[in-house]
């Protein structure tokens, strides 16, 4: 037997095998049991929703031999010739092919014949906006007073251009558009019952690229099962559908929620390096926040077939979902006018950090950065001089300057290259002497946590590593007038924080959605991109 494509061999062939439509499919039912026909159909609603489909399920239903019936029986030669697209009295024409007013004129000339198989002479006219306007009038002249034996089926997805004197004489059917749930279910039902083995994630991939439309999610997965050979993988779906290979969009968001900058900027560079369509990548990240949103007012309903959504939504404030949507759906508008969709995307994502609320888990990092006055002791401006400078300093050069114990021991710790406690250690303390191979420093007393003999003797070491020479090291604890180097990076990123704030404070995206949301932006939740 031929292969017969999935769309056409999953078509629905009585009102329970309907996917997505249920209000539409039981206003039909009571119409048809209660014998309650109407002379006119209209079926609007974006392509792949099943709007001829439903016009064909009609005509069985108002053709099958037992009766007219909401149940067709599927048996008889009516059914059956109806199924198979070959009943004579079903007159099926896309109008977008056939626009003249000839064509028209000819499809409607034998519409006074009573039907020769069936009970009703169906008409089926599908994208019928497309007629032209001389055809439209000679339609409209049969519409108005159609023979009893016949039924107008009109289908479009463009109900807009239809003149209203058509509108008014059609009971009119708005089909949607199917929800991303709605396709991955009914896929999840198509692979078993193909053998077709699959991960979630790669049919929601298939439900996602299908964008409402049922007939197309079942032309993908007909592409993706030649793909794939015979188990649908995430990975392979989204290289089929040429979206965003091995990255889940999804790890954007947990990156914010999670606010690390880094993690989102490595993701953001992974992206780069697969060249994807940051467009493209932009949509499934409104997408994605749609679904939360859903998720956050309906949670039984949609995160129940989604653990990340479900994660996500229960993480992610209501407000803030809706923030992020805003700011996505703005800057999306920017990605075509930015020099590069690359530039675009970075500063939408640099919008969305700015915009991270100052909730309790972030409460640190705004401690952090707004220093408080203990933690400014000496404006930026009366420093040492040496610690303007960002050149590398050398040993060398230490060996004049150290009678006045004035020396950038920010500088000197930067080429140490130490890591962990002992990192932490040396940023608290600053250079009080430096005299016969013999370093003191002076330390914070608020740290004196930080100071065990092991971390004195590591730190010892690098000295001397950096000097070129045995360095004995002493600690002292007190406080000086000089910054110590935390207190010295402090006040860095507090000038580019304000720096940034006040860029960004003139970004007009930005601005608009502090009009729109009557928001503020707070400087302590601006994080930056780079480790710095
Ligand atoms: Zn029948």
């Amino acid at each position: 037997m031929s292969y017969q494509v999935l769309a056409r061999k999953y078509r629905p062939r009585s009102f329970t095998q309907f996917i997505g439509q249920d209000s539409i499919c039981r206003i039909l039912k009571n119409a048809l049991q209660s014998k309650r026909i109407h002379h006119a159909y209209l079926f609007t609603g974006p392509r792949g929703v099943g709007k001829t489909t439903l016009a064909r399920l009609l005509a069985k239903c108002l053709n099958c031999r037992e009766s007219v019936t909401a149940e067709p029986c599927d048996q008889c030669t009516n059914c059956h010739a109806i199924n198979e697209n070959r009943f004579i009295d079903l007159i099926e024409v896309d109008a977008a092919s056939r626009t003249k007013v000839e064509d028209t004129r000819d499809l409607l000339a034998d519409i006074h014949y009573v039907p020769s198989q069936g009970r009703y002479k169906i008409y089926l006219i599908d994208e019928v906006h497309a007629l032209s306007a001389n055809s439209i009038n000679t339609f409209l002249k049969k519409l108005e007073e159609p023979p009893p034996h016949v039924v107008f089926l009109l289908a479009t997805t463009d109900p807009q251009r239809l003149p209203t004197t058509i509108l008014s004489r059609c009971l009119q059917f708005h089909l949607k558009a199917l929800s991303i749930d709605q396709i991955h279910q009914h896929l999840a039902t198509v692979s078993q019952n193909e053998s077709v083995t699959y991960e979630m994630g790669a049919l929601q991939a298939l439900g996602q690229a299908a964008r409402g439309s049922l007939r197309d999610a079942l032309s993908l997965l007909d592409q993706a099962i030649a793909y794939s050979n015979g188990h649908l993988t995430e990975r392979d779906m989204k290289i089929l559908l040429g979206s965003t290979a091995t990255v889940e969009i999804s790890t954007l968001l947990k990156a914010l929620i999670a606010h690390s900058s880094e993690q989102l900027w490595s993701i953001k560079e992974e992206l780069s390096a697969q060249a994807v369509d940051f467009i493209q990548v932009t949509d499934e990240l409104l997408t994605l926040l749609h679904r939360i949103a859903l998720a956050q007012v309906l949670p039984e309903e949609f995160s129940r077939s989604d653990e990340t959504i479900q994660q996500i939504s229960q993480q992610l404030s209501p407000e803030d979902t809706q923030l992020y949507y805003q700011i996505v759906l703005r800057s999306r508008q920017d990605l075509t006018l930015a020099p590069t969709p690359c530039l675009g995307f970075e500063m939408m994502l640099l919008r969305m950090l700015a915009f991270i609320p100052l909730n309790d888990s972030l409460n640190h990092v705004a401690e952090e950065i707004h220093p408080t006055d203990k933690l400014l002791p000496v404006p930026l401006e009366k420093n040492p001089p040496l610690m303007e400078s960002t050149e590398p300093i050398k040993a060398t050069e230490l060996d004049n300057t150290i009678e006045n114990a004035v020396v950038d021991w920010t500088r000197i710790v930067k080429q140490l290259n130490l890591t962990g406690i002992t990192h932490t250690f040396a940023h608290q303390c600053v250079l009080q002497s430096y005299t016969n191979n013999h370093v003191t420093l002076l330390l914070d007393p608020k740290q004196t946590a930080l100071h065990t003999s092991k971390q004195e003797e590591k730190l010892a070491q690098a000295l001397s590593r950096f000097f070129g020479k045995p360095i004995t090291l002493s600690i002292r604890l007190g406080n000086s007038n000089i910054p110590t180097p935390a207190h010295y990076e402090q006040q860095q990123k507090f000038q580019r924080l304000q720096r940034t704030t006040e860029i960004l404070g003139k970004d007009p995206t930005v601005q608009a959605i502090i009009k729109t949301f009557g928001s503020k932006l707070h400087s302590g939740s601006i994080q930056f991109l780079d480790k710095d």
